[in-house]
């Protein structure tokens, strides 16, 4: 395992690898790996001859200074877990070597509309360019390589998607499922901030996205009802401070016009001192509870057809 922290190492690093032939997978993080990042990891190291993971804490997407102060940082332990997966290069640069005129913000940062708009965009006002800032420098740094995102920050997906599309970057981007908790509790590097109760009324996230998908399977169409039973469950422990519940489609992050077609259930709530978010996604297909407009027309075609045989006979 190499621990690198220079970005002119690293890039240097990648380019001998695909120099010899080698596809690099890239796993980017702020670190305090737990089994989630590590499902990343170990497939890019299916998928990929060379794993880089990066490990850097971005204050750039921090509005909240506590946050930042109290994020997990374990290195160490991170290098150990990023190895045993598979990876073979650790990039965990200083703030100073990412934003070299830090604290002061940087000259150039990139800014996605659209997909940013809404949900974590409206509850953390900058944390999107903040991302995008970071994501598009680290894709810079590594050059042509498959980049790995977790489903678990399902609007910063879409957002490093429209990145890499707008600006034409040389990355794949591939989407991994969430990894839960048994109760289903989606994992994040902030739940060990958790007391244990508060980690017990966490769970609260997962029911209430179980809540609106099972509605939605039951055949529920109206958002209104689904996103009160979401909040129902979500106010269910008065540790628990709601932010938001959201059904939007999935592909453009708004308000569907039909219930129809891939939508995603979102969720965010404060939980003691942090606040978590979750989501989960369903394709609704119109025709698994309604006959379609052409089985209609046949049938009342065929109850036409038939009288009229009746009739001539
Ligand atoms: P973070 O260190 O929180 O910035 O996350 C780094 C990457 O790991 C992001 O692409 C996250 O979406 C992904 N990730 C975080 N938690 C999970 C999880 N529970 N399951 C799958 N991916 C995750």
């Amino acid at each position: 395992m190499r621990v690198i922290s220079s970005a002119e190492v690293f890039a240097h690093a990648l380019d001998t690898e695909r120099a010899c032939g080698r596809s690099v997978g890239l796993v980017p993080t702020m670190g305090a790996l737990h089994a989630g990042h590590l499902s990343l990891i170990e497939r890019a190291a299916r998928e990929c001859d060379v794993v880089a993971v990066t490990v850097f804490v971005n204050p750039l997407q921090f509005g909240d200074s506590s946050d930042l102060a109290n994020y997990p940082r374990m290195l160490d332990a991170d290098v150990q877990l990023a190895g045993s997966a598979g990876a073979q290069l650790v990039f965990a640069p200083e703030v100073e070597e990412m934003y070299p005129g830090h604290p002061e913000p940087p000259s150039t940062s990139v800014h996605v509309s659209g997909v940013s708009e809404g949900l974590e965009g409206a509850s953390r006002p900058g944390h999107f360019d903040g991302v995008a800032t970071v994501v598009a420098k680290l894709f810079s740094v590594a050059g042509r390589c498959r980049a790995y995102f977790g489903e678990k920050d399902f609007q910063q997906l879409a957002v490093v998607r429209t990145l890499v599309r707008d600006l034409c970057l040389p990355v794949e981007i591939v989407a991994c499922p969430t990894v839960r908790e048994v109760d289903g509790l989606a994992m994040s590097s902030r739940n060990v901030r958790l007391s244990p109760d508060e980690r017990d009324a966490a769970a609260a996230l997962h029911r209430s996205l179980e809540a609106g998908l099972s509605a939605l399977r039951r055949g529920e169409r109206d958002l209104d009802v689904i996103r009160r039973l979401m909040r129902i469950e979500l106010s269910s422990s008065p540790m628990l401070e709601p932010d938001y519940v959201e059904v939007v489609d999935a592909r453009t992050l708004r308000a569907p016009s039909v219930v129809d077609g891939e939508l995603r259930l979102l969720v965010a709530a404060r939980v003691g001192p942090v606040r978590l978010i979750d989501n989960d996604g369903i394709v609704i297909e119109s025709y698994e509870f309604e006959t379609p407009v052409r089985d209609i027309v046949s049938v009342a075609a065929a109850d036409a057809h038939s009288t009229g045989d009746r009739k001539e006979r």
